[in-house]
């Protein structure tokens, strides 16, 4: 066939339909599961949905993206949601983000807070590090990197953090004393908000019936529980079996137990590559809050962050908790789904390592796509649109 597309997921389901869309048919997508969605998917849990990678919402300022995905599943099947997120900090509940929020703490905590800000490396001209830790430390100050940004990463990505680089970090906003001042003398939170205020979720359904939608439009060409082990670059053979114009890869490039026709370097790029996981636990318990979901950076918590489901699922009951499965020592939950491939790493010097993997397979026709093709955070708006561009343009080019 013209396309082969490696897992059905939101990057692979969306070059997919994108190509259906524009009146290709010549593609297959193979999906190691015995279901699309990947990450974004939802199984019913204690009769309702419960999104099994993790909480997803949807939040973009992306209209081409909303279009695109609002043509599988209409607006009216969503609702939209103003975001209310809260942090578990000294004993009580404040909302996120916490550099706006100090002013919900009390007095004496608020006034440690605001010492520590306006002591931070950035508020003084102090030079930009290049190490996440010391980032941090720079950004936000000592008190806000000790008590919620160190611990809390570290229960996300690992004890050391000092494998982390600094190149991903410029969505997280300047903390300015100022303006921190003005909002614990007036009470609320200050200007500039994030701009991730609002989200939308599915008012009958689970984050992955989007998906479901995307993969149904495309059943009769989506191969499951094929699970891909072997590429053959040179040749564009995978599994020694389905042979393809352009390959696609939108599935962990450590995946592959044989790549045929790599050189050494890009192997050892491969091998480079670190990620974490997520183990998703479901209780049945209520937790008495308005809040969607919750951000907790005790370290003697083994879970980082608990969802409230009935807070954005209509007519449901329970949470679920969020745990970095290397930490997960007791599992008690109803329900638990591990996620083996969860955060792709940003470690020191891999961007300029995945530019040159992704250069050296793109002058072969195979391209990385998506969360682990490209091996970035990505949410899955930024993957649908990454996707639609990569498939429109692969198609101007044909
Ligand atoms: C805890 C958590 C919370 C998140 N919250 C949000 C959110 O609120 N909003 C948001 O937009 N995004 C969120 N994201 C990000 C979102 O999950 C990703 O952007 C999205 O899933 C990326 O899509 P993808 O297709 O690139 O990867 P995936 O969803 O991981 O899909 C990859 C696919 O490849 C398949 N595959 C893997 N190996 C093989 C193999 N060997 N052979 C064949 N198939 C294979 C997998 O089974 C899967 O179907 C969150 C992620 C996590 C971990």
């Amino acid at each position: 066939m013209k396309f082969l597309i490696l897992g059905a997921g939101p990057a692979g389901l969306t070059f997919a339909n994108r190509l259906l869309e524009k009146g290709e048919t010549d593609f297959l997508v193979l999906e190691k599961e015995e279901e699309a969605g990947g990450l974004c998917r939802s199984k019913i849990i204690d009769d309702k949905p419960l999104d099994i990678g993790g909480g997803h919402f949807i939040d973009t300022k992306n209209q081409k993206v909303l279009e695109f995905l609002f043509k599988y599943m209409p607006m009216d099947e969503w609702k939209l949601f103003t975001r209310n997120s809260k942090i578990y900090l000294h004993n009580q509940f404040i909302n996120s983000p916490i550099e706006s929020n100090i002013w919900q703490l009390p007095i004496d905590e608020q006034i440690i807070y605001l010492k520590s800000t306006a002591a931070a490396g950035c508020n003084n001209n102090q030079k930009m590090p290049e190490k996440f830790v010391d980032w941090i430390y720079w950004k936000l100050g000592n008190k806000i990197a000790d008590e919620y940004m160190i611990p809390y990463n570290q229960k996300m990505f690992g004890e050391n953090l000092n494998i982390l680089g600094t190149y991903w970090l410029d969505k997280l906003p300047n903390v300015s004393f100022d303006e921190t001042l003005r909002s614990c003398l007036e009470h609320c939170p200050y200007g500039s908000q994030p701009a991730h205020t609002q989200f939308y979720y599915p008012k009958r359904y689970g984050s992955g019936e989007v998906w479901k939608r995307l993969a149904y439009r495309i059943s009769d060409k989506i191969i499951y529980n094929e699970n891909v082990r072997e590429i053959d670059v040179e040749h564009h053979v995978v599994n020694c079996r389905f042979h393809a114009d352009y390959i696609i890869n939108t599935i962990p490039w450590m995946e592959f137990e044989n790549i045929e026709g790599i050189n050494r370097k890009i192997k050892n790029i491969i091998e480079q590559l670190k990620y974490t996981s997520v183990t998703i636990s479901y209780y049945q318990g209520e937790i008495n809050t308005d809040a969607h979901w919750i951000y907790y950076p005790q370290k003697e918590l083994d879970y980082h962050r608990i969802l409230v489901r009935k807070n954005f699922c209509a007519n449901s009951i329970g949470y679920w908790s969020e745990t970095n499965t290397e930490r997960l020592h007791t599992n008690d939950s109803q329900y638990h789904y591990i996620n083996k491939y969860a955060y792709p790493l940003n470690t020191i010097g891999k961007k300029e390592l995945m530019q040159e993997l992704l250069d050296y397979f793109k002058q072969r026709e195979v391209y990385g796509l998506g969360r682990w093709g490209e091996w970035e955070h990505y949410n899955s708006d930024v993957v649908v649109s990454k996707a639609m561009i990569l498939s429109d343009s692969i198609l101007n080019k044909k």
